[in-house]
């Protein structure tokens, strides 16, 4: 049957989808907790850099303030002048601490953008992708409920939960067509209440019966117990007795 097959399809094409946004979900999660503990990296290490900052101007404004004082710089020269040295080296390799911490931030921030980078790229792939099975999804089942109207147009005789056929001839009429909407203006009507088909319905075995399906309900059968041979409907009961006359 063709209802089948476009089913399969439909099945077929978005049976990898789950996969796929799932690889791409928990890569985004891997990101995003790299990004989180590289961001607290830059953090600690920006409040290291400001503390470093404000340690190095105390020291120079104490400096200075001994500069404005000709007796403590007198004493320090005059005392000693490894201190001096001392001081010398501890400036530079402040100095360079400095330097490296500003390159490891620098470092930090570019890895977290790039990691951003790659979120938006995987972000917008995943969208993509749904959206690109949506579309393909949303056209298909057109195709699919067009083909199953049509199918219902063009075989009006084919009902599903059809009791009735004892029949050879009829059990090959007895398929189960694929009903997309209920309420569809366009399906056909059965039985002497000319309503659509619903529950369980029985066939007359008359093939040139006019009506041909009935409800179970409609015909006073019950349809707990199971029909034993040939059932005619009302008219070609009658028309049938009216011949054997
Ligand atoms: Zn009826
Ligand atoms: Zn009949």
């Amino acid at each position: 049957m063709k209802q089948t097959t476009t089913a399969t399809v439909l099945a077929d094409n978005t049976a990898n989808v789950p996969t796929t946004l799932v690889s791409y979900l928990q890569r985004l999660k891997a990101l995003d907790e790299t990004s989180a503990s590289v961001s607290d990296k830059v953090h600690s290490e920006v409040e290291t850099f400001v503390l470093r900052a404000l340690e190095t101007t105390k020291t120079n404004q104490t400096t200075g303030k001994d500069d404005d004082n000709n007796i403590n710089n007198k004493k320090r020269k005059l005392n000693d002048v490894d201190e001096q040295d001392d001081d010398d080296s501890d400036e530079e390799s402040r100095k360079k601490k400095k330097e490296l911490l500003e390159e490891r931030i620098d470092k930090s921030v570019k890895l977290c953008l790039e990691i951003a980078d790659e979120k938006c790229a995987l972000a917008a792939r995943a969208y993509d992708l749904v959206d690109e099975h949506i579309t393909k999804l949303d056209k298909d089942l057109r195709v699919f409920e067009d083909e199953a109207r049509n199918n219902t147009n063009a075989n009006p005789k084919n009902k599903p939960n059809a009791q009735g056929g004892q029949n050879d001839k009829k059990k090959d009429q007895v398929g189960s067509p694929y009903y997309v909407n209920e309420a569809d203006p366009n399906e056909p009507t059965y039985c002497y209440c000319k309503r659509v088909s619903f529950g369980e319905m029985v066939g007359c075995e008359n093939d040139k019966c006019k009506i041909e399906w009935f409800h179970f309900s409609c015909v006073g059968l019950d349809p707990t117990v199971k029909l034993k041979g040939k059932w005619y409907c009302k008219e070609c009961k009658l028309n049938m007795k009216l011949k054997k006359k």
